[in-house]
């Protein structure tokens, strides 16, 4: 194993949908309480020769915990457990107020981060990434994990990174 690879970002963006497509899975429901479905949190991805474990934080949740603590303990994790993290956001809502305070929290971290437009499924939506430099984490990578763009290239830059 490479290392681990975080996903953070708000709900709704597409985590579930690109660690499933990055793990090469489609169902990935796994819990052991009767009757109970919840996303798998914790995957291991092989590219190439190599492979990497992979987190989804927005599976780790506590319960009664207000949504902005959520997403505040979901980018600690990452920060303290990841190697490199991708930043997921996404091309139908553009930059919002919660990317950016994810944005600060992850700029004062000591860790690469990949920042990843997802939901860019034609090119109307890609050029929504323009939008994303304003987080001030560098070039975006446009991704759609549900028409699968882009994935081959986020796998390149991980590598890259670990
Ligand atoms: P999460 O809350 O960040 O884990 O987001 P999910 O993976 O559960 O996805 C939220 C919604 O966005 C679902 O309805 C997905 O089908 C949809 N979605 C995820 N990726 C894409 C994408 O690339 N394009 C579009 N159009 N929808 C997507
Ligand atoms: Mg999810």
């Amino acid at each position: 194993l490479r290392g681990t690879v975080a996903i953070v970002g708000r709900p709704n963006v597409g985590k579930s949908t690109v660690f499933n497509r990055l793990i090469g899975q489609r169902k990935s429901i796994v819990d052991d309480t009767p009757g109970v479905t919840r996303d798998r949190i914790y995957g291991e991805v092989e590219w190439l020769t190599q492979s990497f474990r992979l987190i989804d934080t927005g599976g780790i949740q506590l319960e009664n915990q207000a949504f902005g603590d959520e997403i505040n303990m979901q980018v600690d994790i990452a920060i303290e457990e990841a190697d490199v993290i991708v930043f997921l956001t996404s091309a139908k809502e553009g930059v919002t107020s919660d990317d950016a305070l994810i944005a600060r929290k992850l700029q004062k971290a000591q860790k690469p981060v990949i920042l990843a437009v997802n939901k860019s499924d034609n090119e109307t939506l890609q050029m929504m990434q323009y939008d994303f430099y304003q987080l001030g984490l560098g070039d975006p990578m446009v991704l759609s994990g549900a028409h699968g763009i882009g994935i081959g290239d986020l796998l390149d830059k991980i590598m890259e990174l670990l």
